[in-house]
């Protein structure tokens, strides 16, 4: 979506291809399913057609729906993601017909089910939402709106790694004065005689506006120590990165290994909040497109696998990691050919209950609240404090929602509701 780091960019009078190198991928990625059969999405949506025909006779016909959909759905949508919505905004007549005209009460499953026939197209076509933390039997159908950017926008990736992002932003926020403080913990926001105090690690400070992209539900809990809601909250993830000693043949820079029953593997998660016993994960191998991340000849991989959140996880994680971390290798070593444990120079790995250790977010639930029907839109948390004047929260469990476009959309809504532009 290189259209909301564009306006961020042009915004303030700079072009963003000075400080991007965002590069379309060709192929955008590849799905790799348990029998063999591998789809092959293209930058030009005609090879990818051709794909799909090889799945399901007459599927080329269904893309074209689907996408004419999903595309009707995001100009719908897109404007609404620019908006901070209060509840009572749901009684607001002008919505009423555009809940209907985005299919809100239906999933993104249902609506891939009226275009394909095999489960195989409907996995492919709706797989996106378990990458937002989220089970695409149970999210609305308006979250089709990543399939539209996946198939009509393209994939993009920024060279030299998607650390470029916040490192171009803080470059051009440098150029309008903003101060960056490093390595210092918030430990508590205080009202404080019409003003808001930060309890830092090391000391404290006062300030006219706060604006918060801490984790929502941590924020009000232990910043503020407000009690909140019963939310539900997105799946965690497993991590695996991996330094490896030589270049691995077949993969796309982005691809998705999907699990013999996806059902039961989403059930796994979002139901029994047990660990999946044949789970989906992606493997993420940037080398492909940009060879600088790592020495010459040799490939870095990124592995997740989407796994129940803390708040309720059954079992003990450390315990079953190795089993977990086998049953992915076993996938991997019989699609490719290779025996990766052999491969590997470097492995980092990355729990869920890191996400809580290191960067504060509640139940290692990777992506903040979950975005359901009634965690989306007006029900999503707004963008400012009901009782704190001049506190304002961003990011992705506040609204529009997750993802790094989504949530600079986001950052638009608060800069608009600080300078009274909303
Ligand atoms: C593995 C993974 C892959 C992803 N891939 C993509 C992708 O390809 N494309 C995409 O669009 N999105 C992707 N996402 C989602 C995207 O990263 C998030 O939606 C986005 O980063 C959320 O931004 P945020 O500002 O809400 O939170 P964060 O980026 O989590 O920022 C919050 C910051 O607050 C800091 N913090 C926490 N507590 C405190 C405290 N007490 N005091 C001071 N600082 C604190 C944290 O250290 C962190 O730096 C991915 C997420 C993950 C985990």
């Amino acid at each position: 979506m290189p259209d909301f780091f564009e306006e961020v960019f042009s915004y303030c009078q700079e072009d963003l291809r000075n400080h991007l190198d965002l590069k379309a991928l060709d192929p955008s990625y590849k799905i790799f399913y348990p029998d063999g059969d591998v789809i092959t999405v293209h930058k030009d949506s005609e090879k990818t057609k051709e794909e799909l025909e090889k799945i399901e006779k007459g599927s080329s016909k269904g893309f074209d729906g689907f996408i004419e959909e999903a595309t009707r759905i995001y100009n719908k949508v897109k404007p609404l993601l620019y908006g901070c919505f209060t509840a009572k905004a749901m009684f607001n007549p002008a919505y009423w017909g555009l809940i209907g005209e985005i299919r809100a009460f239906e999933s993104y499953w249902q609506l891939a089910k009226k275009f394909f026939k095999s489960k195989k197209l409907c996995y492919a076509f709706t797989f996106e939402a378990m990458f937002m933390g989220v089970s695409p039997f149970d999210v609305p159908a308006f979250y089709s709106v990543i399939s539209y950017t996946d198939h009509v926008q393209k994939i993009f990736y920024p060279m030299g790694s998607m650390y470029q992002i916040p490192r171009a932003l803080e470059k051009l926020a440098q150029k309008f004065g903003a101060k960056f403080n490093y390595n210092a913990e918030v430990k508590k926001i205080y009202s404080d005689n019409g003003r808001i105090k930060l309890i830092l690690d090391k000391g404290e400070a006062v300030f006219d506006k706060v604006v918060a992209n801490t984790d929502y539900a941590y924020t009000k809990t232990d910043l503020l120590a407000r009690r909140i809601p019963e939310y539900n909250y997105s799946c965690s993830a497993y991590l695996l990165y991996l330094g490896l000693k030589q270049k691995v043949k077949g993969l796309a820079h982005h691809n998705l290994f999907f699990s013999q029953d996806l059902n039961k593997n989403l059930n796994q998660i979002f139901r029994d909040q047990a660990l999946p016993e044949d789970p989906s994960f992606y493997i993420n191998v940037p080398t492909v497109t940009d060879e600088s991340l790592a020495p010459k000849g040799k490939d870095l991989f990124y592995i997740l696998v989407p796994v129940p959140n803390l708040k309720r996880l059954k079992q003990d994680f450390l315990k079953e990691e190795e089993k977990l971390r086998g049953i992915i290798f076993n996938r991997i070593n019989q699609t490719m050919g290779i025996r990766l444990q052999d491969l590997i120079e470097i492995e980092h790995k990355f729990y869920p209950d890191d996400f809580t250790k290191r960067y504060n977010i509640k139940y290692g639930a990777t992506f903040g609240l979950a975005h359901n029907l009634m965690q989306s839109a007006f029900f999503r948390p707004p963008n400012f404090d009901s009782k704190i004047q001049g506190l304002y929260y961003v990011g992705a469990s506040t609204q529009p929602g997750g993802g790094l476009p989504v949530v600079l959309a986001s950052s638009r809504i608060v800069a608009d509701l600080i300078t009274g532009n909303s």
